[in-house]
């Protein structure tokens, strides 16, 4: 899939990748060996690569052979979601193929995409309703890759779902977490009519445990599952913490996204600012392609431990993910702008401080690093991006669970999980609808 200019993408928020070359994505297919032990399948019992099982050397080569719609249809068997998969996936499939040990791995994720791409195209993908209803109701709380996983597959079988959302609209961190340009929303908001009109319900602005009590979706529902992500975040409780201008990634991200909709100014803007984000992971790389976007003076990355290897090395043995430094879109970014990479590695933040003139805000950072040298680094706006630390909704699995009853609660994606990828929550949302239709299908009810 081919980047746009890093240059260019800077000026909007459109996605960074356009879409797949059908014709490249055949001669991709073609390099698939259709080994005997598929590394990239975990169902093949060797490999540790597709989390949802997804029959790649199958699609292969039906994409070579030129069979779209039949390629399409293998894809869907498992894969619920693959034009979010193959937009935002960090391809643990390609770091498990076979050809990878020597040569360039097969780009798996830009045949996936070039799959739905087509079938999307043709109108081969259609809202699927079940061909009997059951009398039975499944409430889900939370509409993030999980709960929508969850809502298809129960959907399919039959049961009437209803999907629970505080947020104002469905997606979870696919919605307000994921940046527009990794997931144009369009792309999201056709999934979601889908399930809608497939036969799901959304009740948004609804929040379990304030709007409605967990003992009524007790009463009115026949089974529960619990899919409200784990967005509770981790802080750095350091002097200073409290300066004007010190925000979590989640609040930056969410206010940018809400802004994009609205059309207003965002409610954290790095226009102008010299901006620090800590934390060197996926989400501080989405905060500081967010911040050049909005037209930072500078961005500075701080991460806390060294830079990863280029190579892989033994810790990261094949076929297992490769540990080694990834260079993401916002890097390419920070680095076609201020012609160097943000990340500073082995920087650890010491304390917040703020200028005598305005003793409120944030002024600068002191750092010490690997020497254990101190410095400072001057910024406007600090943006945490230190991890997530689970979910907030302990008080709504005790009111569900303190029964003695059977009753069905689950829990899934990185509710129950901790902080994953959206590949592992469509996954688990699909592990916990087989787990309820295992536990409702022999109920009287
Ligand atoms: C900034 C960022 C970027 C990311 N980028 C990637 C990426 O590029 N690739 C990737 O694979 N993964 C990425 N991830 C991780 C991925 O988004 C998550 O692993 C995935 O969304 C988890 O899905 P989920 O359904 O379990 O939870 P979520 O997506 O968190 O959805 C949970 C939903 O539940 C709702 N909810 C919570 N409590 C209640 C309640 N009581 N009542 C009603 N609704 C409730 C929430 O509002 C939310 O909408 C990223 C995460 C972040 C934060
Ligand atoms: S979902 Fe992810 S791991 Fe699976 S085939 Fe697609 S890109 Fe690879």
């Amino acid at each position: 899939m081919p980047a746009r200019d890093a240059l260019l993408r800077l000026n909007d928020y459109y996605e960074v990748y356009s879409p797949a070359n059908p014709t490249a994505a055949q001669n991709e297919g073609g390099r698939c060996m259709n080994c005997g032990a598929a590394f990239c399948m975990p169902d093949s019992g060797y490999g540790q690569g597709c989390p949802i099982d997804n029959k790649i050397p199958e699609w292969n080569e039906l994409v070579r052979l030129g069979r779209w719609e039949d390629a399409y249809h293998r894809l869907s068997e498992t894969n619920p979601f693959p034009e979010f998969t193959s937009r935002v996936c960090p391809a643990p499939c390609q770091d498990a193929c076979i050809l990878g040990i020597n040569e360039h791995p097969v780009q798996i994720k830009g045949i996936e995409r070039a799959i739905i791409d087509r079938a999307f195209q043709e109108g081969w993908v259609k809202p699927t309703k079940p061909e009997q209803r059951r009398r039975q109701r499944v409430a889900i709380v939370g509409s993030g890759p999980a709960g929508l996983g969850a809502a298809t597959e129960l959907n399919r079988m039959g049961y009437r779902v209803t999907v629970f959302e505080r947020s104002d609209r469905p997606g979870g961190l696919l919605r307000y977490g994921v940046p527009n340009m990794k997931l144009d929303k369009a792309v999201l908001d056709r999934r979601i009519d889908l399930v809608r009109k497939s036969g799901v319900c959304f009740e948004v602005n609804c929040e379990i445990g304030r709007d409605i009590q967990p003992d009524s979706l007790r009463q009115e529902y026949d089974a529960v599952l619990l899919a409200c992500g784990a967005k509770r975040p981790r802080d750095l409780d350091l002097p200073g913490r409290h300066l004007d201008g010190i925000h979590q990634a989640m609040d930056y991200l969410t206010a940018s996204m809400k802004a994009l909709n609205s059309g207003e100014p965002p409610v954290i803007d790095a226009h102008g600012k010299r901006v620090v984000v800590i934390g060197a992971g996926d989400t501080g790389a989405d905060c500081i392609a967010t911040a050049l976007r909005q037209g930072a003076s500078g961005v500075i990355n701080l991460a806390n431990g060294p830079s990863p290897p280029a190579e892989r090395t033994e810790r990261f043995p094949w076929p297992g993910p490769k540990g080694t430094l990834r260079t993401d879109y916002a890097h390419q970014e920070a680095k076609s702008t201020q012609g160097q990479d943000p990340r500073q590695w082995q920087a650890t933040t010491l304390s917040f401080a703020s200028s005598q003139s305005a003793p409120d805000k944030i002024d600068y950072i002191n750092v010490q690093d690997e020497s254990g040298q101190t410095r400072r680094i001057s910024a406007d706006l600090v943006i945490l991006s230190v991890g997530f630390t689970g979910h907030d909704m302990t008080h709504l699995v005790d009111r569900l669970q303190t029964s003695t009853d059977d009753f069905p609660i689950l829990l899934a994606g990185d509710m129950a999980t901790g902080p994953s990828l959206v590949v592992h929550a469509i996954s688990e949302g699909k592990r916990a609808a087989q787990a309820i239709n295992e536990r409702l299908v022999h109920s009287k009810t």
